[in-house]
């Protein structure tokens, strides 16, 4: 079986980039692509913070331009899932969940995280007209609007905060009447006269017309007096999961599963060989730039690091 110089798993921005980089440099890459091509970009309309994009341009089809850059120099893309990793020992093996088994000199793990929704009806399909896991990212669209943003840690603090920005009014809605967020945060939010907090309700449903979101229906769990919310944005900020389940604990993480970078700020691992980039590693920035740039980072890694110890 042929053992491949790079293994890429993930193809967001930081797998495409690692791609781009590690093709270039005559590695011949393998991207796995997963289960949603593209990544967290492909959920979002409009990017307009990616440089070089003066007008903007659609998250897709950032991400299919990065693909064709990326497959000009080489790169292969697979489009399937990993179901397992064995990083015991060089090279790395991974079973794909389309049947394929790789082996790799070294691997490049860009998996992403993904923003947790509620799991209501319709919620999904409305991602991009009213609801939105991600407030840097569709923000913009909401000057002079009413949003509501749901959860009670960092990121609703966050997220709230933001959008300040741009809407009219944020209604922070927490199933709770304490916050879990940092206290500096809280302050933040508790403090700007644009926020509003609803306490001790949870959201229901979302009603939407042909346009879009126009409200939420939310329940007092104290009461259990059900409401009808008018809003034109529904961010939710109750967290993020990496996607890093498939590791095994193989590799070292966190409490919330990030992967921890062992030799910062390189994308080391706690395995030689084994690199991560992306939001598979970083609760903090959590940007397509951000992602991009530590893709290549990986990939300039990953070629030193065959340079210095070829198999
Ligand atoms: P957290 O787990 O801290 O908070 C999630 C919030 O969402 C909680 O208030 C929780 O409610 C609520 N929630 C979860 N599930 C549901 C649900 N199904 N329905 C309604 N509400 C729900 O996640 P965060 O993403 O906020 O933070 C994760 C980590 O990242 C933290 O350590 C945080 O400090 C850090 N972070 C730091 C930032 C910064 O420093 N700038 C920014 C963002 C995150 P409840 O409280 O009732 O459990």
């Amino acid at each position: 079986m042929e053992t491949h110089e790079v293994v890429i798993i993930g193809s967001g921005p930081a797998g495409h980039t690692a791609a781009i980089y590690a093709s270039r440099a005559n590695l011949k890459p393998i991207c796995l692509e997963g289960d949603e091509p593209g990544g967290q970009l492909t959920t979002t309309t409009d990017v307009e913070n990616f440089p070089g994009f003066a007008d903007g341009v659609l998250g897709p089809d950032l991400m299919i331009s990065m693909k064709k850059q990326a497959e000009r120099f080489g790169t292969v893309y697979v489009p399937t899932m990993v179901n397992e990793v064995d990083l015991s020992e060089r090279p790395f093996k991974i079973s794909c969940q389309n049947g394929d088994k790789l082996l790799a000199k070294t691997v490049i793990i860009s998996t992403g995280a993904t923003a947790k929704y509620l799991g209501l009806p319709n919620e999904m399909e409305l991602i991009g007209k009213g609801v939105s896991g991600c407030a840097t990212c569709d923000g913009f669209f909401y000057r002079n609007k009413v949003v509501h943003v749901v959860g009670g840690g960092d990121t609703a603090m966050e997220e709230a905060s933001f959008l300040t920005k741009f809407a009219s009014k944020v209604y922070v809605i927490h199933r709770r009447d304490t916050l879990r967020a940092s206290m500096p945060m809280q302050e933040r939010c508790l403090n700007n006269p644009k926020i509003e907090f609803v306490w001790n309700t949870q959201v229901n449903e979302i009603l939407f017309n042909d346009t879009g979101v126009t409200g939420i229906k939310v329940e007092n769990t104290q009461t259990g007096e059900v409401t009808e919310r008018q809003t034109d944005g529904f961010f939710l900020g109750i967290g993020h999961s990496p996607n890093t389940s498939f590791l095994n604990g193989q590799l070292n993480l966190d409490d919330a599963g990030y992967i921890i970078p062992s030799n910062s700020p390189h994308p080391d691992t706690n395995i030689a060989g084994v690199f991560a980039c992306g939001d598979v590693q970083d609760s903090y920035y959590r940007q397509a730039i951000s992602a991009a740039g530590s893709g290549c980072m990986a990939a300039i890694r990953a070629e030193k690091f065959l340079e210095e110890t070829p198999l």
